[in-house]
């Protein structure tokens, strides 16, 4: 399927003012109030006018481990992002075929929108600390800026000093954020030990998780009964 580039809300014709569209991508198995908090306090810091969330299709980083189907990580995106009017959620990424890199997004998008519009890639502190190794890193740096935020455990000096290190140009801005420790992956943990997750995401996600048996003892069973993988 064909992508379509996002709508942006707001823009219209008028092309003088600076329209400031922050991006936040991520594997979003599932999305959480790490991700949540990190995009509205982007926009605030940054200024940005909309934050579009980005499942990806296939990420790069993540080929040899099990992701949940793109339709699902997607409807969760959108249900998590729906009430807040500065966030949208976008098929860009899963409606492409292959795997999925930043670059490729991020030119599809600096070729379709007109020159106001400023990129803002989002991204947490442990994925900044690895941006130089980003498929086309050099291309990267002159699509977007890149805001850093930081999350516990991770440390703002060691990433200015790796990207410093790497001669890649980036232009980051680092935020400080609320220390949230969520992760998906202990989402996907607990949901799977029948543990609660009420207050880790919305309550929309956790009935989507439920009603669908997303990251189910019984379902990965299943899976491995019949050789599936
Ligand atoms: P997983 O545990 O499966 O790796 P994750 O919680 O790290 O999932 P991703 O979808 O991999 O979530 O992350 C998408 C983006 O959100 C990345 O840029 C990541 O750094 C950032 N991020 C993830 N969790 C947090 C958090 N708790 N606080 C701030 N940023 C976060
Ligand atoms: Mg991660």
């Amino acid at each position: 399927m064909k992508p379509e580039i996002p709508r942006l809300p707001e823009l219209g014709a008028d092309w003088s003012h600076e329209y400031r569209l922050g991006i936040m991508g991520g594997t979003f198995d599932p999305i959480h109030y790490g991700h949540l908090v990190t995009a509205e306090q982007a926009r605030e810091a940054l200024a940005l006018d909309l934050v579009l969330f980005m499942p990806a299709g296939r990420p790069a980083f993540k080929l040899d481990s099990d992701v949940t189907d793109a339709e699902d990580r997607y409807a969760m995106t959108v249900l998590a992002t729906a009430a807040n009017p500065a966030f949208d959620a976008s098929r860009f990424e899963i409606d492409r075929e292959g795997v999925t890199y930043t670059i490729d997004t991020l030119r599809a998008l600096r070729e379709h929108y007109p020159e106001n519009v400023k990129l803002f890639f989002i991204t947490g502190a442990d994925a900044v600390l690895d941006l130089a190794t980003w498929h086309d890193a050099e291309a990267m740096a002159k699509l977007a800026t890149f805001i850093a935020a930081t999350r516990p455990g991770y440390d703002i000096e060691q990433a200015r000093k790796r990207l410093d290190e790497s001669g890649v140009p980036f232009d980051v801005r680092y935020i400080e954020i609320p220390a949230l420790a969520i992760s998906s992956t202990n989402i996907r943990q607990r949901v799977q030990a029948g543990k609660s997750v009420r207050y880790l995401t919305s309550e929309s996600v956790i009935g989507y998780i439920r009603k669908n048996g997303l990251y189910n003892v019984h379902r990965v069973e299943r899976v491995e009964g019949t050789h599936i993988r």
